[in-house]
């Protein structure tokens, strides 16, 4: 979201839930944060940065670690972080899972709300791109341009009526983030086996995920929105996007993308310098200064 000033959480707030992929309880404490101090996970001791550099794990979910400790899927919560304009706090995590909640991003965003958002007096900082980026593989794509704003589309196409050929597109200006925070995370009955091989989803059930059996929706109360699953792969594009560190100013399109290739995209725009700092009121002529007007 666009805000002048750098923001962190009012006090400590504690979540508990379980992991979808490990399927273990979870308890989060998130505690306030300096200006600049960025978003850190710190689990038995060792503080992780949430930035691209300590990415590590992209099948399902986006895991960070440093010095052997991990944090798996981060995702939800960093878009979480991202919509209500979060930059600096501390994340104590006593399992190697985030808890998933119901799925999407707004549980967090209500809890971050009930314990109130602080508003620190240093300016925030966002990263606003120069020029066009793009990473592909195979038929999938993600592209980023300079624009005045920042928006996020996903391209979703599959094979399966229930989400078909379909884009959603997230604008910062419009603040439509409660259609894309509230789409749960879903995965094909025909998955879940194979997800429970290797050791995942064992979490997982019909109260964090939506799951789709050939065109038919398994959960009783069926979907929030008709093009869920497509708002939620925005979601998680905008999640990995913060992994950046700041958030983007400009428009960033995905075509089929996952975790590994929102990493590529990230890691590229640092590689090939295809973006300046820049603060809030530096950003001239962006919607940041005609929202503050
Ligand atoms: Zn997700």
């Amino acid at each position: 979201m666009f805000c002048l000033k750098q923001r962190t959480v009012k006090k400590e707030i504690e979540i508990k839930g379980i992991g979808l992929h490990s399927g273990e309880s979870v308890r989060l404490r998130l505690i306030p944060a300096g200006a600049y101090e960025g978003i850190n996970f710190v689990r038995n001791g060792t503080v992780i940065p949430a930035r691209i550099e300590y990415a590590t794990g992209f099948d399902f979910s986006t895991t960070l670690s440093k010095d052997g400790v991990e944090v798996r899927t981060v995702e939800h919560l960093m878009a979480a972080l991202y919509f209500t304009g979060i930059d600096n706090v501390y994340i104590e995590i006593d399992a190697s899972e985030v808890p998933i909640l119901d799925g999407s991003a707004i549980e967090f965003i209500r809890q971050l709300k009930r314990a109130g958002i602080h508003t620190l007096d240093e300016e925030k900082v966002y990263a606003v791109l120069n020029k066009e980026i793009s990473v592909r593989d195979g038929d999938k794509f993600i592209v980023g341009r300079p624009d005045s704003s920042f928006s996020a589309t996903y391209h979703a196409r599959y094979n399966n009526r229930v989400i078909g050929d379909r884009k959603y597109t997230f604008y910062a200006l419009k603040e439509n983030f409660e259609n894309v925070a509230m789409a749960r995370t879903y995965c094909f009955l025909e998955e879940v086996e194979l997800l429970q091989k290797m050791g995942l989803a064992k979490g997982g059930s019909l109260e964090n995920a939506v799951v789709f059996e050939g065109d038919t929706v398994l959960n009783p109360e069926g979907l929030r929105f008709e093009d869920e699953p497509v708002k939620h792969k925005v979601l998680d594009l905008i999640g990995d996007l913060y992994l950046l560190g700041y958030p983007v100013v400009g428009s960033v399109y995905s075509f089929k993308g996952g975790h590994r290739l929102n990493a590529s995209f990230v890691r590229k725009l640092i590689g090939e310098n295809a973006f300046e700092l820049k603060t809030a009121s530096e950003v001239e002529g962006l919607a940041v200064k005609r929202l503050v007007a």
